[in-house]
């Protein structure tokens, strides 16, 4: 699976995808994370990304042509939205095939959640258009990508975070990614126990309490049914936490 990353700020998305996980899952080829400097498709002297706004108003705004660009150099523009020669072209050289989907982040967005983390682990491709200063031009939102996308309901300086928080969330979920797959079993949102529809799921589980050693701290005790060795109890007690 690959994910795309297009921002004025690629160290960001490289540096925190150089540890723990999303590292090994490079290394070991399940996941490709590609960081991509919007800098380096502008034309001016200053490399310029954003401009100010028609109309007025505070801030300025990130111009479409430097993302257009950056988007093309990577065939992520949704395939409805481009123009009917490429189109054409697609088709006969087969890039269809491949389940691609491209997000701007914004605060006014899709609000992201597990349910989503899952539906997207199962795509080839995911490209993120990471937005700064006042917002992305709307011709960005209306000709270049699938959707807009939020990680949550507050207004974040950059859609950096909001990129490595979707890459984190559905890097998991990709077969191959943890030591021990049955722990996406019982997690907090799982989707994957049959026992009521992936909506309802969602909303509802939590994961029970977990300690480990030792089993008193400060007189701080585990629970005496995780210390008893017996599987049943210790199951319906888990069961029922929530
Ligand atoms: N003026 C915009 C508004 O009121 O909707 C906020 C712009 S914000 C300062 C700059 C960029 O950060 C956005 O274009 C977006 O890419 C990103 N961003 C901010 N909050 C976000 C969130 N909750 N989810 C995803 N991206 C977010």
């Amino acid at each position: 699976m690959k994910f795309n990353i297009i921002t004025i700020f690629p160290d960001l998305i490289t540096q925190y995808c150089s540890e723990s996980i999303l590292k090994r899952a490079q290394e070991n080829k399940l996941i490709e994370i590609n960081s991509i400097n919007l800098r380096d498709f502008t034309e001016d002297k200053h490399k310029s990304v954003d401009d100010t706004p028609y109309g007025g108003g505070p801030g300025m705004v990130m111009k479409p042509e430097p993302i257009y660009k950056a988007l093309k150099s990577i065939d992520a523009i949704p395939f409805r939205k481009v123009d009917g020669l490429t189109k054409i072209k697609k088709v006969f050289n087969g890039s269809l095939k491949k389940k691609k989907r491209t997000f701007l982040l914004s605060p006014r967005g899709k609000q992201f959640n597990q349910e989503m983390a899952e539906k997207f682990s199962k795509l080839d491709e995911i490209t993120f258009v990471s937005g700064r200063y006042e917002g992305v031009d709307q011709r960005v939102v209306d000709h270049m990508v699938d959707e807009e996308i939020s990680i949550g309901p507050y207004v974040l300086a950059g859609g950096e975070l909001g990129a490595l928080v979707i890459i984190e969330a559905v890097s998991r979920l990709v077969p191959g990614m943890l030591g021990n797959p049955a722990s996406l079993d019982e997690e907090t949102f799982g989707l994957r126990q049959p026992v009521a529809s992936s909506k309802q799921q969602s909303e509802t589980q939590k994961e029970y309490s977990q300690y480990t050693k030792p089993a008193n701290f400060k007189g701080w005790k585990v629970p005496d049914v995780l210390l008893s060795g017996d599987h049943r109890r210790v199951e319906e007690w888990r069961k029922k936490q929530f």
